[in-house]
């Protein structure tokens, strides 16, 4: 299943997708957590991960994995958009604490990215500063919009722009140079891109 990430990254993969595997069949282990793992840690962070995930509410990657303090250098903002400013957080993750894989979670029912699908459709835009999230996900609704039906409903569209997101997301964090895009070259960085069913718990490796 992992043989398209370096070794490091696969090994990586691998204990996320056992803490989902705890977390989804209610068994938690709730590791490294408490006053000595506390204590430990404030001498300095070494997460085995990063992640970019949707702000829901419903998806806090560090109980969907079953990891604890320290383990996940998490990013998030509403659907999960590789905006310039996580991508400059990935890259600190990558350049200044290690992380040999960095790990993309998109979520079924995503707010943002129904709200995106709903406005490429002809909604208003939302009012506020919604736009500028709903932005960057217009190409990955236009892709989905071009490869579905014309008269699918919104919901359809939105499960289609979830999944294109998701695959242009991962392959866009790979070309992301020069920090992300060499170390993935070389094989010293693997990025992965999972998905989220929010009420069985599990990731499902969608872009690997
Ligand atoms: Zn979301």
């Amino acid at each position: 299943m992992c043989a398209h990430l370096p070794p490091s990254a696969a090994s990586v993969l691998a204990t996320l997708l056992e803490g989902n595997e705890r977390y989804a069949t209610d068994a938690p282990r709730h590791p490294h957590q408490g006053r000595e793992t506390r204590a430990s840690l404030a001498e300095g962070q070494h997460p085995i991960a990063a992640i970019l995930a949707c702000s829901d509410a419903r998806v806090p990657p560090t109980l969907v994995f079953d990891q604890g303090l320290g383990d996940l250098f998490i990013v998030r903002n509403a659907g999960q958009v590789l905006t310039p400013g996580a991508l400059a957080s990935l890259e600190f993750a990558v350049l200044e604490l290690g992380v040999s894989l960095i790990v993309v979670m998109a979520h079924e029912a995503c707010g943002a990215v129904r709200a995106a699908a709903a406005t490429f459709g002809g909604d208003d835009v939302p009012e506020g500063h919604l736009a500028q999230v709903l932005a960057p996900l217009a190409p990955a609704v236009a892709v989905a919009a071009r490869r579905g039906d014309a008269d699918e409903g919104v919901e359809a569209l939105a499960c289609r722009s979830g999944e294109a997101h998701l695959r242009m997301t991962v392959a866009a964090l790979r070309n992301a140079g020069p920090v992300i895009a060499t170390r993935v070259a070389d094989g010293r960085l693997g990025v992965a891109g999972l998905s989220y069913e929010l009420a069985s718990g599990r990731t499902h490796l969608t872009a690997p």
